[in-house]
């Protein structure tokens, strides 16, 4: 498996690769230049926000969430209810990433939930913050479906890529492992358990 930094390389390569083929397709559809470009560089920017933040590898590389900074803690119960062997879950061409979506805003929302209900214990009310954003996510679709949706293409390719890129190198460990040579399974730049623990 490619550890990060090779997945980093192939979320930015592949994300600018689209550009040409996102590009053309959306001035052919009858948009403009400005809102073709406007929508190529949505395709773009979440298929690299996809692939380097929201990375399939967040269950079991810690390089991965590190980048979530102080927030790190978010992706917790995310490593315990998808296991890294559980394919299908944390690899995939299109659920997997639309999951790690609606998770981040599932726990932010529980988050807000609790911190909200405890402050009310002492009389403090805050008004339901996720609702409001749930209620704003569903008008900005109704108003400008066609950027949502070369937002979620872009963030679907951007897991793909991490996907297709782990499936080859294990296709290819295969087909060389019929021809007689065995290959290791390396790990050692793929997952840092040990820098978790030492963070723990
Ligand atoms: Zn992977």
């Amino acid at each position: 498996m490619p550890g990060a930094k090779t997945h980093d390389a192939i979320t930015v390569v592949s994300g600018l690769a689209l550009a040409p083929i996102a590009y053309p397709l959306l001035l052919n559809g009858g948009l403009s230049l400005e809102v073709s470009g406007l929508d190529t560089a949505l395709v773009v920017g979440a298929h690299c926000l996809s692939g380097l933040m929201f990375s399939p590898d967040l269950d079991i590389d810690s390089a991965i969430d590190n980048r979530w900074g102080i927030f790190f803690w978010v992706w917790r119960p995310y490593m315990r209810i998808v296991p890294h062997h559980r394919h299908w879950l944390s690899h995939g061409l299109v659920i997997p990433p639309l999951l790690r979506l609606l998770y981040l805003f599932v726990v932010v929302s529980l988050l807000f939930g609790g911190v909200a209900l405890a402050l009310a214990q002492i009389g403090v009310v805050v008004p339901d913050y996720p609702a409001q954003v749930f209620d704003a996510l569903l008008l900005l679709a109704r108003a400008h479906p066609r950027e949502v949706f070369a937002f979620l293409v872009g963030f679907i390719t951007g897991g793909a890529a991490h996907s297709l890129a782990d499936w080859s190198v294990t296709g290819g460990k295969h087909f060389l492992h019929r021809l007689g040579f065995r290959l290791a399974q390396d790990y050692s730049n793929h997952d840092q358990r040990h820098q978790r623990q030492q963070r723990w």
